[in-house]
């Protein structure tokens, strides 16, 4: 099975060629590039997130801790919110990713499950599309196909590392298989990976949707509230008027003989 440092060394070098691949030949942005290609290295060491070491976890629970947050600011940003709002989010998302999803990953899973299974690669690609931001749909694709990428990267290179060459045949370790699954051997797990897997399906679907149906929404009261304060404004421009008009014929003293 391959280390920490084969992991990531693959699926930077992959999030090289996913980044540079969409700017060389499609045009897109740099930073959406570069975001891209990093979401891809770095989701190369997600599915050991559940071992033993640790260090998976840890790397993956503080760059998810800083990055997530900022990806909700720029969601967030769109309905005019205060700024102060969006920066206790932003803080509210980093506190349960630092703590709470850390503590359940630790306690919940164990090395070589569900976490390590081509289901859990569709449920962080549908996360990452989730969490995207952007007008263009493809460009929330891009983003979450680099998270795909690099976890499939992982399970794949795993699976690579299980086949011996033994005196010139071909053998393979007991970890066969384990790497690269699409169910698990118990029933637990595997029950609750493909509940989260249709979850999150139904979610990324739907998504497009609700975010156009309340930005509307948003757009329209912000309209509303914009066209009444005319309203107030343009009422109080018609007393200023008034006003004027009064002092000017009190203000005339020839007037109040005429
Ligand atoms: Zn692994």
């Amino acid at each position: 099975m391959a280390g920490f440092k084969t992991h990531l060394t693959v699926s930077t070098i992959m999030g090289l060629g996913y980044g540079g691949a969409a700017y060389w030949f499609y045009e897109v942005a740099p930073p959406t590039c570069v975001l891209a290609g990093g979401l891809c290295a770095v989701s190369g060491m997600l599915p050991d997130v559940d071992s033993d070491s640790g260090r998976p976890l840890r790397e993956s629970i503080a760059f998810a801790a800083a990055v997530v947050p900022m990806m909700l600011v720029d969601r967030l940003s769109k309905f005019n919110l205060a700024t102060e709002t969006i920066v206790l989010a932003g803080a509210f998302a980093y506190l349960i990713i630092r703590f709470g999803i850390s503590a359940f990953v630790r306690k919940v899973t164990v090395h070589r499950g569900m976490f390590h299974s081509l289901p859990a690669a569709v449920i962080f690609g549908e996360i990452a599309f989730l969490l995207a931001s952007g007008e263009d749909i493809n460009l929330r694709y891009y983003k979450a196909g680099g998270v795909v990428l690099g976890y499939v990267s992982h399970l794949l290179l795993d699976e690579i590392y299980s086949i011996q060459m033994h005196r010139g045949r071909m053998r393979l370790k007991s970890s066969f298989g384990t790497g690269m699954k699409v169910f698990g051997h118990q029933f637990l797990p595997n029950l609750v990976a493909y509940a989260l897997l249709a979850l999150f399906t139904m979610i990324a679907i739907k998504e497009p949707g609700w975010m156009r149906g309340v930005y509307q929404r948003h757009q329209q009261y912000a309209a509303q509230r914009a066209s009444e304060a005319n309203e107030i404004g343009s009422g109080s421009d018609q007393q200023g008027t008034l006003l004027e008009a009064l002092k000017t014929e009190f203000g005339d003293p020839t007037s109040w003989v005429k």
